[in-house]
């Protein structure tokens, strides 16, 4: 290579051609930040995990998860939300992802078990499901709506993770000694192993 090519090509290495180009023309360079008013507010957890469409097996990783009970009520408040307990009310839980920090309220006047599945049906909600919503759901009266399907099937997994279920249930088990292992209602450990293959005498 003679010296006439090495200049040509440490030009090139060495300068932006079409930034050499307009700062020639005289044109503004393009702007490469985002305008500070147009900056998006730091995501929370819940947002992050959301916006990636992380699985529920991912999500317990990250936590570092590994045995039942699944400490739900813990898992809401380290992803940042707000949990309100609220008596007298008709419906099972509620999540409003329009606030910041979004909220989810639980019934306190149901069994411990219930509140536990309503907490993960409304992170369901919030980790599925598109943010600025509202959900308020009344397990009793559930329709066939897909999110509450999905929130359903979320909180299964969350509470009854399938490695988890398959760590504990042995030959014989017991249905409630496993719902009781899991803190989750015999129904609810009944319909999971069911969906796992297990034969639910
Ligand atoms: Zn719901």
């Amino acid at each position: 290579m003679g010296p006439v090519c090495r200049m040509a090509s440490f030009f090139i290495r060495a300068f932006d051609i079409p930034m050499a180009l307009n700062i020639f023309l005289g044109r503004p360079r393009a702007r490469s930040e985002t305008p500070v008013n147009q900056r998006v507010v730091t995501p929370g957890m819940w947002q992050r995990i959301n916006a990636e469409r992380w699985s529920v097996d991912r999500l317990l990783l990250h936590f570092g998860i590994e045995r039942a009970p699944v400490p739900v009520e813990q898992l809401a408040t380290e992803l940042g939300v707000r949990l309100e307990r609220v008596t007298g009310a008709d419906w099972d839980g509620m999540v409003d992802s329009r606030e910041s920090p979004p909220i989810i309220s639980i019934n306190a006047d149901r069994s411990r078990t219930r509140q536990r599945f309503s907490i993960a049906h409304e992170l369901g909600h919030l980790l599925l499901h598109d943010p600025g919503q509202r959900f308020r759901d009344n397990f009793s009266s559930m329709g066939l709506d897909l999110r509450e399907i999905q929130a359903n099937q979320f909180a299964a997994k969350l509470l009854m993770p399938s490695w988890m279920v398959n760590a504990y249930a042995r030959v014989g088990a017991r249905l409630t000694a496993l719902a009781g292992l899991f803190d989750v209602s015999p129904q609810a450990m009944r319909i999971r192993l069911e969906q796992l293959g297990y034969n639910v005498t």
